[in-house]
């Protein structure tokens, strides 16, 4: 052994993820026993500079591999687990995604672990399974809704069911408790000899119709092997049922089943949906937990305790030692990029999964993304298409009202209102949709043009009358006083409001219909704990409703009443200079517009506009969402705009918008340099918004063809980036990038 110094013993090693903004792993010394117990996976305790941190083992260095002799190593402070928490085939996608998105290894590892493993806690954890234990209990529960509700939950679960899920349900610790008081409920400190109820059907499954058929027996095919299927069904067409029959059978196999949700998508009656057709241990991965049940459901996934795991974005990378099937639901959502940070996509990390796991994939949605469909024209994808509405519901119609001749009356078209007056005559709901909070989002002065605008950003300030008069800007937050007189001219009473948020439609709903209740749904209404709930109770009751809302309304929900969806203004997106803008508008009407006629009765759709003539709005509105999206990438392919070409973004941010440009010039022509011709440089450019919390912004778009050689020529290039640039820039990278903001 040369590398070795003469008669030394032999120095153990392992190769430590440490979670800093680095991109290098580092080695550490183990005693000859750490070295025998320690696992690829397992944590460690280390110091490094000054810090204590906690790392994951990546890499267990042979005995002989060569010693850096001028490289003083530390010792691990402490080996955390005595076998591996983190699996080998997640350890490969996530060093995989480290060299994709380019993003250092250790902070990418703890995207992987819940926040208490990453504290450093221990990995065995207790925590509360209720089980019932009086099967006859109903008479002693007359007097509380709360409990009987409970109890009839915790009833379908005999080996018990964790706490976890059971408020996820709406079943309170408090009223556990008081029934574990009466002697009806008792816990069990559950921890790793917890053993979960077989898997059994719930539920008969439906009928499923001729597509259904087809998309389940394909996919069902695919058992067992890899292959990446596009579900392209409009809301109501029964996609769900075909994830649940694919599903039964999966599980029936004893595997596990990942299922992917848009952030807001996760909702109790989601939830509810898996859990009344399927009596199993349901692990659910959200930001909305408290850390201690995070980790509870996490290792449930991770010791195959858990059949199916429900989760947001960052679960694709829970550890699961049986996976037999990803699904991802609502895959053109836009959370399930992640937008700083580990800028990861979780559909195509998603993809990968499977395909290290060889297990088949649904990606699932109403209104499929481009590159989705790009992906179906390479032959990478299956598209499985459902063309029917399954239940007995029809699909609603899209009527145009131009805002350039129709009379309004409060903001709000005459004819539109004609229309909601019948439907609330005939005891149906309306939804009205508007994605722009606040009371309004300008104030202007009309003496002189003053205009409130953040100090800080490009943008103007909304203005907000409750809980008190205040500025507020939604980019960074800052928040205002109204000022009495116009700051420029000093005139009296000379601000006014101009245009409309949710919070001025609803004020004007009122006048408008003053008989009628009018539920508001968005960020600003919504935020006490429980509030939506209760609003979301009201709409399942076939009263007389008007709905108002943002982007929170456009999602999942199911509101069997409604029948007109009005959607009172678009056009920002249909303007925009972003080339996906039309993309996401065109997916954000159809996902709205499938609120109606979700029910029995038949639904429309009414759109105001100032361009009627769009031509996205047309092809949306004579033909149909597909239409739009061929069209949209043949027109993307001609403009060789991603997907048809790979795209990085990189953003150079200072409180300087010259030195950001002239930096990244520079770096350009490095790279021009180095790549020749094969990557198409676009910049660099201000951002759309320029400045936002103080700081400029400014950025480079990369191209190609060739992703595999990008990837490669960008790979060092960046990282020498990051030792050149000034310490008061900072500089990101983004890969496949969703906004160029
Ligand atoms: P999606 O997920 O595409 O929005 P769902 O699976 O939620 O569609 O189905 C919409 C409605 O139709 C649900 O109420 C569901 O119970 C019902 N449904 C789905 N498939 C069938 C079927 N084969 N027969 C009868 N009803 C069905
Ligand atoms: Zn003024
Ligand atoms: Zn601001």
């Amino acid at each position: 052994m040369p590398n070795l110094p003469e008669n030394s013993q032999i120095i153990y090693r392992v190769r430590v993820a440490v979670p800093v903004h680095l991109y290098d792993c580092f080695d550490y010394k183990v005693s000859e026993e750490q070295y025998r117990k320690a696992e690829i996976g397992a944590r460690v305790a280390v110091s490094f500079g000054r810090q204590n941190l906690i790392g994951v083992i990546i890499e267990k260095l042979p005995e002989d591999a060569p010693l850096n002799p001028n490289f003083q190593l530390k010792n691990i402070t402490e080996l955390l687990d005595d076998q591996a928490i983190i699996d080998q085939k997640v350890l490969s996608l996530l060093t995989w995604s480290a060299q994709y998105y380019q993003f250092p290894i250790g902070e990418v590892v703890q995207a992987a672990l819940p926040t208490m493993l990453r504290q450093g806690k221990p990995y065995n954890l207790l925590a509360r399974v209720w089980k019932v234990i009086d099967l006859a209990a109903e008479d002693k529960l007359k007097r509380s809704i709360k409990q009987q509700d409970a109890y009839k939950i915790l009833k379908l679960h005999p080996n018990g069911t964790s706490e976890n899920i059971l408020n996820l349900s709406g079943v309170e610790t408090a009223t556990l408790k008081a029934l574990e008081k009466k002697e009806i409920v008792q816990f069990l400190l559950e921890a790793q000899n917890f053993s979960p109820e077989p898997v059994q059907m719930a539920q008969m499954p439906l009928t499923a119709n001729e597509d259904q058929k087809k998309a389940i027996q394909h996919i069902l095919k695919a058992q067992k092997k890899y292959q990446a299927f596009l579900l392209d069904g409009l809301t109501g067409s029964g996609k769900t049922e075909v994830y649940l029959q694919v599903m039964q059978e999966v599980l029936k196999q004893g595997k596990q089943v990942l299922v992917l949700v848009p952030e807001i998508g996760l909702t109790p009656q989601t939830i509810s949906r898996f859990q009344s057709r399927f009596h199993c241990n349901i692990a659910l991965l959200h930001s909305g937990l408290n850390d201690s049940k995070r980790l509870q459901a996490w290792q449930h996934a991770q010791t195959g305790k858990a059949s199916i795991i429900l989760g947001t974005r960052s679960a694709i990378y829970t550890p699961l030692p049986n996976l037999g099937l990803i699904i991802l639901d609502e895959e053109h959502d836009l959370s399930f990029k992640q937008q700083e940070g580990f800028r990861y996509h979780a559909r195509d990390v998603a993809l990968y999964r499977a395909h290290l796991e060889n297990c088949p994939i649904i990606l699932g949605s109403a209104t499929p993304s481009i590159d989705s469909y790009h992906l179906v024209e390479q032959g990478k994808l299956t598209k499985l298409e459902l063309n029917q509405r399954a239940g007995v519901a029809i699909m609603p119609k899209i009527h145009l009202i131009d805002l350039k001749v129709a009379r309004k009356n409060h903001g709000i078209s005459e004819q539109l209102i004609e229309e909601v007056k019948k439907r609330l005559a005939k005891k149906e709901q309306v939804l009205i949709f508007l994605n722009r909070r606040g009371y309004a989002p300008v104030l202007i002065c009309e003496s002189c043009g003053w205009q409130a605008d953040c100090p800080h950003c490009d943008a103007h300030f909304t203005l907000h009358l409750k809980p008190y008069h205040h500025l507020h800007c939604h980019h960074c937050g800052t928040i205002q006083r109204v000022p009495d007189a116009c700051p420029s001219c000093n005139q009296e009473q000379s601000l006014k409001p101009i245009g409309m948020g949710t919070a001025k439609v609803e004020e004007n709903l009122n006048l408008l219909f003053p008989d009628h209740e009018v539920l508001r749904v968005d960020r600003d209404s919504t935020s006490r704990v429980g509030s939506w709930e209760k609003i979301y109770h009201k709409i399942q009751k076939a009263e007389p409703t008007i709905l108002l809302g943002t982007q929170m309304l456009a999602k999942g929900h199911h509101f069997p009443y409604v029948t007109l969806v009005a959607i009172l203004d678009i056009d920002s997106g249909l303007l925009s200079v972003d080339f996906r803008a039309p993309e996401r508008t065109a997916q954000l009407i159809v996902q709205v517009a499938g609120r109606a006629g979700r029910g029995e009765h038949k639904g429309d759709v009414y759109l105001q506009t100032l361009v009627p003539d769009h031509p996205l709005l047309n092809t949306l509105i004579h033909k149909d969402y597909r239409a739009f999206a061929k069209q949209s990438l043949k027109d993307r392919q001609l403009a060789m705009l991603p997907p048809s070409r790979y795209a990085i973004l990189l953003r150079a941010e200072s409180r300087n918008q010259d030195e950001n440009l002239s930096f990244l010039q520079q770096m350009n022509e490095q790279l021009r340099e180095a790549a020749g011709d094969l990557i198409d440089i676009w910049g660099p450019i201000p951002a759309p918004m320029e400045r936002k919390a103080g700081r400029y912004q400014a950025h480079v778009v990369l191209l190609s063809t060739d992703r595999a050689k990008m990837h490669f020529y960008v790979r060092t290039w960046w990282q020498n980036l990051l030792h050149q640039k000034a310490s008061n820039m900072k500089i990101t990278i983004d890969v496949d990038p969703q906004e160029l903001s």
